[in-house]
């Protein structure tokens, strides 16, 4: 099975050629450790991976020293109290919290325990790839169901897809790369339809930017449908996507499947610390919410202004369209030292815009005036 170039994969290579070109040594094993880590790159404006530009709170980055400090012992009783602060957070049981390195680990759990070479996915076309590339892992087949006209899951083929050999169906909520979602009344009347046998993984990675009241997370539709996964992360709006935390949220009895498949001790002291200390502050999330979408609103003004068509976005990242093959044009935004989304092949001539800070974005704004003049985009 083909697959478009994951995150993480373009990220390394236009890392590495921009690493190369700007710290050429003479000595190549070295070269690698001298590049600088994502967080430290100045030069360049790094809006490709729906990153939080502003990092974790200064209250969460104090609880990081005190991780150094202990950084001799194994991480378990701040485990034990990280699922403690996740559960009373979502008024949960403990046993229904999976931890993971990131999302993307609760993202393998889920495909390593219910995708094998008899049991299908089904994804829509285009969503987050890590789902797909484990169920390539497994060996199972992959059913790709390609979005609505307007750039939403359509659930009514997806339900329609299911089977008895469904092992997971993947729902994306908000999607990435669209930005869409589907609405709490629309999810839960699939997951009447979905058959109990398969189980639904709910990716709430951007759950923390959505307004619109027509969306609700699926946390809540567990206990009437406990064959769904719901699948969060510190990455997004709390700003810790070098620190790997994510979690699941399952029925115990899910749960404990998925814990079958974490390596232990799979989330790092300093990661626990910093999410522990996340969840205690409560501005985090409003604030940079609000820093954000204004952000992204005031992006969106500027595209309606210029007359561009744009995908309206729940999320912290936009999907412009350019009007011809991306790949170029995001060659030529790396010229100008700004890094935009890689190319997702169904929606070839769109750019995936992750929002940065106000002056980031407005510097990406100005490029794609450069780079994409508003006839080629039409
Ligand atoms: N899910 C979605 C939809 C994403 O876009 C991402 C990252 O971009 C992830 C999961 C993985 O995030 P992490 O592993 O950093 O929690």
């Amino acid at each position: 099975m083909a697959f478009s170039m994951s995150r993480r994969r373009f990220a390394g290579s236009v890392g590495a050629a921009l690493g190369a070109a700007l710290l050429p040594s003479p000595f190549g094993a070295s070269r690698a450790s001298a590049a600088p880590a994502r967080g430290e790159i100045r030069d360049r404006i790094l809006l490709d991976a729906n990153e939080n530009p502003y990092g974790p709170s200064a209250s969460a980055l104090d609880a990081l020293g005190r991780a150094g400090r202990a950084a001799g012992r194994y991480p378990g009783a701040l485990e034990e109290e990280l699922r403690s602060k996740i559960a009373s957070h979502h008024g949960v049981a403990e046993d229904r919290i999976v931890l993971g390195c990131g999302s993307s680990d609760i993202l393998r759990m889920a495909g390593t325990s219910f995708l094998s070479p008899g049991r299908s996915l089904i994804a829509a076309e285009p969503t987050f790839e890590a789902v797909l590339s484990y169920a390539g892992v497994t060996h199972s087949e992959t059913i790709k169901v390609p979005l609505t006209a307007d750039h939403r899951h359509d659930l009514d083929r997806m339900a329609a897809a299911c089977d008895a050999q469904t092992g997971l169906v993947y729902v994306c909520n908000p999607n990435n790369p669209t930005g869409t979602i589907v609405g709490g009344d629309p999810l839960e009347a699939f997951l009447a339809k979905v058959p109990s046998t398969a189980t639904v993984l709910v990716d709430e990675a951007y759950h923390h930017f959505v307004e619109n009241p027509a969306y609700r997370t699926a946390i809540g539709m567990i206990d009437r449908h406990p064959n769904v996964v719901v699948a969060r992360t510190f990455s997004k709006i709390y700003g810790m996507a070098g620190l790997r935390v994510g979690y699941g949220v399952a029925s115990a009895a899910y749960a404990a499947t998925l814990k079958g498949q974490a390596s232990w001790d799979n989330v790092n002291l300093a990661g626990l610390s910093i999410a522990i200390a996340s969840l205690k502050d409560p501005e985090l999330v409003p604030k940079n919410r609000r820093l954000l979408n204004d952000t992204r609103r005031w992006l969106c003004a500027q595209l309606d202004r210029d007359g561009r068509r744009y995908i309206p976005s729940e999320t912290n990242f936009v999907m412009i369209h350019v009007g011809g093959d991306v790949a170029p044009l995001i060659r030529a935004f790396r010229d100008q030292r700004i890094q935009v989304g890689r190319k997702f092949p169904s929606l070839s001539d769109w750019l995936r815009v992750s929002i940065g800070t106000r002056e980031e974005t407005a510097s990406f704004l100005t490029a794609l005036q450069r780079i994409v003049p508003k006839r080629a985009a039409a």
